[in-house]
């Protein structure tokens, strides 16, 4: 029997930040020496792991994320990309992403980044304003993520931003101004976060007094009437083509590989699905149902929704979307989420998933 090999999306997790933000509960630890070669060594493994275990697939997209990835030296990215380029076959458009923190890469690491094979860069810039950046714990001001898109602009680097909205006295009428700003950047993709208080970080123990639920649906449906790029994903947006590939293939259910401790991955061996279990290199057996439920659970973020195909059709409860036209649709046999829906998607899902 010939063996199909799938395509699979490849994810590493880089868990070193040079300090934790008040916000974040990511799986990251703020450290001012990582021990890289130890890092480097054991990501080789993992690759020669899913080398002999899968065969020389294709990979589509690479992502880097963390943690700070910006932050790994050039002679470690390189190991990396190189071990993949080695055992698999890197697809010639294939979308190599890393997520940055600004004030962690200057324009030469930038640049040495770009010759090893990064083509898209993702930048943390979360506010434009210094007090709002210092108040979250951030280690850069305004200026530097600002020089930092320019600079991966210049370079010819497809870019994103990332922002967070939902901090404490932040109304409709100041994200409306940073929108505009936005705007005026030329980003052809930006990620708009609402801030979510997470147990066991500093924001959680400062009792903070966030906008109510009612402004948050008024910045979040004002966010989409003000950007001048289209949202294609509850927090994501981007003009037409520059949608993040690697996201984009797992939200819609292609298969992945995490790379590092504590990053999930869904492998699929002969036409059976596998959860990468906490180290990488184990996994274990998932049910179809599991399977379409996670389906359900990542497609219905994005504005292409789901396919109902016959693993989708036996757990979606059709009554909850006949009684709800304003929050969930049926169209051209797909699912899909409406602007109201994606306000509430967290109890959305659970009404629309039969268990
Ligand atoms: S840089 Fe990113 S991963 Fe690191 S602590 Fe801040 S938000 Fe979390």
């Amino acid at each position: 029997m010939i063996r199909m090999l799938r395509p699979h999306n490849f994810y590493f997790h880089v868990p070193f930040c040079a300090a934790k933000c008040k916000y974040c509960a990511f799986y990251s630890h703020a450290c001012q020496k990582p021990d890289w070669d130890g890092y480097c060594e054991g990501i080789l493994k993992e690759i020669n792991f899913w080398y002999y275990k899968l065969g020389k697939i294709s990979v589509p997209t690479i992502f880097f994320g963390g943690g700070t990835p910006s932050l790994m030296p050039t002679h470690v990215l390189n190991k990396i990309i190189k071990s993949v380029s080695e055992k698999f076959l890197i697809t010639d458009d294939c979308e190599i992403s890393l997520e940055s923190n600004p004030g962690t890469i200057d324009e030469i690491k930038l640049a040495e980044f770009k010759s090893i094979g990064m083509n898209r860069l993702s930048v943390g810039v979360q506010s434009l304003d210094d007090e709002q950046l210092q108040f979250m714990g951030r280690i850069h001001n305004a200026d530097q993520a600002l020089k930092l898109l320019e600079s991966a602009q210049d370079l010819g680097l497809r870019v994103s931003a990332d922002f967070i909205y939902g901090l404490p006295n932040q109304s409709v009428l100041n994200t409306e101004n940073l929108c505009k700003k936005i705007n005026n950047l030329g980003l052809k993709h930006c990620s708009m976060y609402e801030l979510s208080i997470e147990p066991g970080t500093p924001f959680e123990k400062m009792n903070l007094i966030l906008p109510d639920n009612e402004t948050m649906a008024d910045i979040y449906g004002m966010i989409g009437k003000t950007l001048n790029l289209p949202r294609y994903e509850v927090s994501n947006y981007a003009a037409p083509g520059e949608e993040c590939e690697h996201n984009q293939n797992i939200w819609n259910g292609e298969p992945y590989i995490g790379f590092g401790r504590g990053a999930a991955g869904r492998v699929l061996i002969d036409d059976k699905w596998y959860e990468q279990l906490g180290d990488g290199q184990r996994f274990e057996l998932i049910t179809t149902k599991e399977r379409a439920t996670e389906k359900i659970l990542t497609g219905m973020r994005t504005i292409i929704g789901v396919n109902i195909t016959p693993d989708i059709n036996k757990i979606i409860n059709f009554d909850f979307i006949k009684n709800n036209p304003d929050l969930v649709l049926i169209k051209s046999n797909r699912i899909l989420t409406t602007e109201k829906g994606m306000l509430i998607l967290d109890d959305l899902l659970i009404n629309l998933i039969k268990l």
